[in-house]
């Protein structure tokens, strides 16, 4: 998984990131290359969360109760709409500029 900071815009793996605070949908990581903290931004990824499950959870009320395909059937598709566009939005967001001074013994 490449992601991009959104400081110095270099691409970087997420399995070089060796710094990291927070947990779930505030957790944010450094940047291995200008050590900015980098985070989502919640809202976004609420969305994608929120229309997945919605999709997943219409699916499983379609395939259970049969004869509601004519209202779950928009309720996946919009929900699939909402992941992707959140997806595309969903860019790391610069939660905090990296220190001028060198900052290798922290
Ligand atoms: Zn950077």
């Amino acid at each position: 998984m490449q992601l991009q900071c959104a400081l110095c815009h270099k691409n970087f793996s997420i399995t070089h990131v060796v710094h990291n605070r927070g947990k779930g949908l505030s957790a944010q990581i450094q940047c291995p290359h200008c050590n900015a903290w980098l985070g989502r931004n919640r809202l976004l990824t609420t969305g994608k969360i929120v229309g997945f499950y919605t999709a997943v959870g219409a699916g499983i009320a379609g395939y259970m109760m049969g004869d509601v395909n004519h209202i779950v059937t928009p309720i996946i598709i919009l929900s699939l709409i909402l992941v992707g566009v959140t997806h595309i939005m969903d860019h790391l967001l610069l939660i905090e500029a990296p220190e001028k001074n060198d900052a290798t013994n922290d």
